[in-house]
């Protein structure tokens, strides 16, 4: 049996501009050239995986169903443009709940790459924070900070040095098909 490779993305920040918590599909807008870099990357032959923590569903913010909405259009937005994504993980808890699955755990990630049969150090995790160049690393895979959203913050004092540094996340494609 031949691993896939997968590409695990952020969300907010990284292919969304961040108001804060969306909870209406309107509130949600990809940043310029985050759909076509998903295009190229499942063209490269990434599977494609949205991990996302969303303390706002455990706050009372954002109602699940909300959330799917959000999601729905995701989905839909990609899929117009010929693009299928393999899974949305989503982290619905509060830091102070001490889950399994809030990044920097690598617990969605792994879960996703057995579940999908990816291996991970052939794959990649793409956020803005720390949380997300950690969790990366929590589960072996290679990473890259993108410099939007919280990216520059993140780059100043970021405890853990990620793999590569974009600008964003369309100029992560070409590092993937390096
Ligand atoms: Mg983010
Ligand atoms: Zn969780």
């Amino acid at each position: 049996m031949v691993l896939k490779k997968a590409v695990f993305i952020d969300r907010d920040g990284t292919l969304n501009h961040d108001p804060g918590f969306i909870n209406r599909p309107e509130d949600f807008s990809f940043y310029e050239g985050a759909v076509k870099a998903l295009k190229d990357i499942s063209a490269l032959g990434f599977k494609i995986f949205i991990v996302t923590n969303q303390s706002g569903l455990g706050r009372g913010y954002i109602k699940e169903s909300d959330l799917a909405k959000v999601h729905d259009k995701i989905y839909a937005e990609l899929k117009k443009n010929g693009i299928g994504i393999s899974d949305i993980l989503v982290c619905p808890h509060l830091p102070e709940d001490r889950c399994l699955c809030r990044k920097p755990s690598p617990y969605m990630v792994k879960n996703a790459a057995d579940k999908h049969e990816i291996s991970l150090p052939d794959s990649f995790f793409i956020g803005d924070r720390e949380s997300d160049i950690r969790t990366g690393k929590n589960a072996g895979c290679k990473t890259i900070l993108v410099l939007t959203g919280n990216g520059r913050e993140t780059l100043k004092k970021c405890g853990v040095k990620p793999d590569f540094v974009v600008e964003a996340i369309k100029d992560a494609v070409t590092i993937l098909g390096a």
